[in-house]
């Protein structure tokens, strides 16, 4: 670009020294008319047209060049270069005129899937379609930009109100609801959208277009479909998570993370049935985390490997630990996340811990939520299965609460389903949750596998459970989760009154 520029110099200053001359050679001409001279004049005629030719080419090329640099060659919208340019104008017309302005960061939900399952050129198509579906809900001063694969910026310039970035928002994301047909086939898509409203004291490209890329994965975080408005809050939260993602690497090899373990029961004997492992993080200075706060990071960075190494050679280490002590038949359940589950190398990691723990594989128990199940279900199978045929059980974990195909699920091996706490939480207050309860206690019958009533916290829902004929539950009023230690006492402690008579 820089070249091109200095060539355009060049011609400009050529062309204005030819003017001179022909000027000149054409005053000689009409003074005396001689020869040499009007073969100067011809000549230097010739010479112009071809500057002129030179001239206009290359400006042709610049525009060209322009185009490449500034523009999406798919969609023709201005790209990433160009947009920061038009955002950087349009922060300071906010600013100088106090305009309204903000800017939506907009991501397709379901776009890799499209993309691996139909083919990069049907992505290709999509995005464009998209592209046109937009423009009709832009005004003049507003920018649709190509950001990169499948997203898109909008700049909105004089909004009324700052609100109404969110009703422009909500049309978008309604326009997408119509299927798109491209090549005879039939797609559907949703967005994420983060919106960033502006002036504000700290406005630039890079940390509006930053803010509005943390909203749009809070909309993501929502389950998509949905625009989320910034807020400082919403940064905050960010500024954690980075930092969390930082740190879990450094607290694994420090050993901050340690393991807390929850007993279930049968009903109605109490009888312990089952032990969960669950884990923990003493952060040196956030001080307890629990697992919502750091697994789903952990998961979207694939440090969950890791750290699901680390959770399952530990739960193994204390479950021989128990063994030592002659509790022979405790089932150890262990939490899984479905990017374990895909990982190559599960299966033999699984079998070399327990073979090093001299452990029996009908002792552990995997829990697995249905979303995980379902994530990339062909692997989860061969996985489960390979698993299943050495004895390790398979459990659904937070049952009830998705909306996976109860055919689908069938696929896997499953011994068990846990019926998810918000049902027990509501039912008693609430007689649909109640024969909800009712009616997985019934399917668990039906295909022959356990079932366990999460979170059970009072008396009065341990006694509907036990009513209900529920074959085992789990919850603070049975215990909460306890130290390794405590559940060694719990173990060896006398039936007496204890909640939990020890029958081992
Ligand atoms: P989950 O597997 O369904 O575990 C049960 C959660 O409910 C635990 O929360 C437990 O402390 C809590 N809980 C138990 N009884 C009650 C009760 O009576 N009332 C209420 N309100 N809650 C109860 P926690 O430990 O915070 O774990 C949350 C989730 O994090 C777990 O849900 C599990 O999905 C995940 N998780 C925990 N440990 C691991 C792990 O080692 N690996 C992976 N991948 N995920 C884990
Ligand atoms: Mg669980
Ligand atoms: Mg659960």
């Amino acid at each position: 670009m820089k070249n091109l520029n200095k060539q355009l110099v060049w011609l400009v200053a050529l062309l204005l020294l030819v003017v001179a001359l022909a000027i000149t050679s054409a005053q000689l001409l009409v003074n005396e008319a001689y020869f040499l001279e009007i073969i100067v004049f011809a000549c230097t005629l010739v010479t112009m047209g071809l500057i002129i030719t030179l001239f206009a080419k290359t400006l042709g090329q610049i525009k060209a060049i322009r185009s490449l640099v500034y523009r999406d060659y798919l969609t023709g919208l201005p790209n990433r270069h160009l947009y920061e340019k038009l955002l950087d104008q349009t922060i300071a017309r906010a600013h100088r005129h106090h305009i309204n302005c903000a800017i939506l960061f907009i991501d397709l939900d379901n776009f890799k899937q499209i993309n691996d399952s139909l083919g990069h050129a049907m992505g290709d198509i999509l995005i464009k379609q998209v592209a046109e579906r937009f423009q009709p809900f832009l005004r003049k001063n507003d920018s649709l930009c190509r950001f990169g694969g499948d997203e898109f910026i909008i700049i909105l310039e004089g909004l009324a109100q700052h609100d109404d970035a969110t009703i422009v928002a909500n049309r978008l994301l309604h326009c997408l609801e119509l299927p798109f047909v491209a090549n005879k086939n039939t797609l559907f898509t949703s967005a994420s959208i983060g919106i960033v409203t502006f002036p504000s004291s700290t406005d630039s490209v890079s940390t509006l277009t930053q803010s509005a890329d943390i909203a749009m994965y809070q909309a993501k975080a929502k389950g998509g479909n949905v625009a989320v408005v910034f807020t400082d809050k919403l940064r905050d939260d960010s500024v954690k998570k980075n930092q969390i993602h930082k740190e879990i690497r450094e607290a694994m090899e420090k050993n901050h993370f340690y393991l807390s373990y929850q007993p279930r029961v049968s009903l109605p004997n109490k009888k312990i049935t089952g032990i969960e492992t669950l884990v923990r993080w003493d952060h040196k200075s956030l001080g307890l985390l629990y697992p919502d706060s750091f697994i789903t990071i952990a998961e979207e960075t694939g440090l969950i490997i890791g750290l699901g190494h680390w959770i399952f050679e530990h739960a193994c280490e204390q479950l021989a630990a128990w063994n030592k002590l002659g509790f022979n038949e405790i089932q150890l359940a262990i939490n899984f996340s479905a990017e374990q589950l895909i990982h190559s190398q599960l299966a033999q990691f699984i079998i070399k811990t327990i073979t090093k723990y001299e452990l029996n594989p009908k002792h552990i128990e995997l829990e697995i939520t249905e979303t995980a199940a379902l994530k990339n279900p062909e692997i989860t199978e061969r996985v489960l299965k390979e698993l299943n045929n050495i004895g390790i059980k398979i459990f659904i974990d937070d049952f009830g609460i998705e909306y996976s195909s109860l055919r689908q699920l069938r696929q896997f091996p499953i011994q068990g389903l846990k019926i998810d706490k918000s049902f027990i939480r509501d039912v008693i207050d609430e007689p649909s949750d109640a024969e909800i309860v009712k009616s997985i206690i019934a399917l668990g019958k039906g295909l022959n596998v356990e079932v366990i009533a999460e979170g059970v916290e009072t008396q009065a829902q341990y006694d509907f459970l036990v009513a209900a004929n529920c074959p085992q539950a789990q919850g603070f009023y049975i215990s909460e989760p306890r130290s390794p230690e405590h559940i060694t006492a719990l173990l060896q402690r006398d039936c007496g009154d204890n909640i939990i008579p020890a029958k081992f």
